[in-house]
């Protein structure tokens, strides 16, 4: 029997070790329960009487990283009153199976990280099956929403679609739950199980501008302001830019080209984040070739300089509805329809220049499940899919 050093350190207090053998690339444990004086699950009645012992492999956490076994004798009892036999429950294994329940657990944390599931199978020499079973019940649906719940979908591959929806609490940054499709009646049946309490719970609904997610928010989130995303809705202005910026290139020759090959990061970086020694370049380009892409870039700047000043929120809406204004009258036809679609979400743009609300944590997820994604090699069963997604929070 082993001392009661070697069972702390290998923290199986329950159980007497008799032996540990270390092979090269496993290690095994003898161990056993003591006896002890049992309740008959039958009948209640007290009894030591034994009935016969059997040795069970049960594969547990590894030790000095080798996969591990531990043979556990366990002692049948014969009840003297009515004569069945039995197996004690014991807090090292559920009933019916052969991995301890700490090993359970261990894959569980396992499964936090970044690792294919084929791969925690290994290093445990145990079944990968065995953990595509338990995924399902780690895929935890919340039963409560956050104030700020912030919704945006990305490209999962998942199940039967190729875009998945996050729920993310906007003031911790938790991932409050995966949906399996954007469309909106996967969305409608998802939060019309919420009850009432917990729908108005929701203040603020940050979204991109998807129209089915509005929708959504003023159907179910009656108390909610619905947030454009000012990441999203800033991209439009950004995309119209380089629409004209990618047609000026298209329409230089050749021998011209290589004058504008910066283009995209000069026109596109903020003109306060660019060094100075950027500039003359930066302006090369903006004379040079084209008044369309010397309006849009300026009105770009414009629209970035009202989204990050600290002026009051009002000021900022103001200067917000100008623009808008100025910009559907536009000569420029990218910035009429950038415009447009901003007239078209005016009200909830507004509201996010009033708080400090954003999807920007929604992408530190998503770029997390992208890198899941590699690892995996993609996860077409979407319960397990979303349950290594909850795992990450
Ligand atoms: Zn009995």
């Amino acid at each position: 029997m082993l001392s009661n050093c070697t069972k702390n350190l290998l923290n199986l207090k329950d159980l007497i070790v008799k032996s540990v053998k270390n092979f090269k690339n496993s290690v095994e444990v003898y161990a056993e329960l003591p006896i002890s004086e049992q309740v008959c699950p039958y009948c209640g009645t007290y009894t030591s009487k034994i009935h016969d012992y059997y040795t069970q492999p049960i594969k547990d956490i590894p030790i000095h990283f080798k996969p591990t076994t531990i043979f556990l004798k366990k002692t049948r009892y014969e009840c003297k009153n009515c004569s069945k036999s039995f197996y004690p429950q014991n807090d090292f294994v559920a009933k019916y199976n052969r991995k301890s329940k700490r090993l359970v657990y261990y894959i569980v944390d396992q499964l936090k990280n970044n690792i294919a599931a084929s791969t925690i199978a290994k290093n445990l020499n145990i079944d990968a099956g065995f953990i595509s079973k338990m995924l399902p019940y780690l895929s935890i649906t919340n039963s409560s929403l956050p104030r700020v719940l912030c919704i945006d979908e990305f490209k999962g591959n998942s199940g039967k679609f190729k875009y998945q929806v996050a729920l993310l609490d906007g003031e911790t940054h938790k991932i409050v739950d995966i949906i399996e499709c954007r469309h909106k009646h996967f969305l409608c049946s998802y939060f019309k199980k919420f009850p009432k309490e917990q729908l108005d719970n929701v203040k603020y609904l940050v979204t991109d501008l998807w129209e089915p997610y509005k929708d959504i928010g003023i159907t179910y989130f009656r108390k909610a302001k619905i947030v454009a995303d000012h990441f999203h809705w800033a991209r439009y202005v950004c995309n119209a830019l380089d629409k004209i910026r990618i047609e000026v290139q298209s329409n230089l020759p050749k021998s011209e080209r290589k004058y504008f090959k910066h283009s995209r990061y000069l026109l596109h970086t903020r003109r306060c984040k660019l060094k100075e020694n950027r500039y003359d370049e930066l302006e090369n380009i903006l004379i040079n070739y084209s008044e369309n892409l010397r309006i849009a870039y300026r009105e770009k700047e414009c629209l970035l300089d009202i989204i990050h000043s600290s002026d009051s929120a009002e000021i900022k809406k103001n200067q917000f509805t100008e623009w808008v204004k100025r910009n559907l009258e536009s000569s420029v036809p990218q910035l009429v329809e950038c415009a447009k679609t901003y007239q078209h979400w005016a009200y909830e743009i507004k509201n996010s220049l009033e708080v400090p609300f954003s999807n920007g944590p929604i992408e530190g997820i998503n770029n997390k499940i992208k890198a899941l994604k590699r690892t995996t090699f993609g996860m077409t069963k979407f319960e397990n899919f979303k349950a290594r997604i909850m795992l990450l929070n």
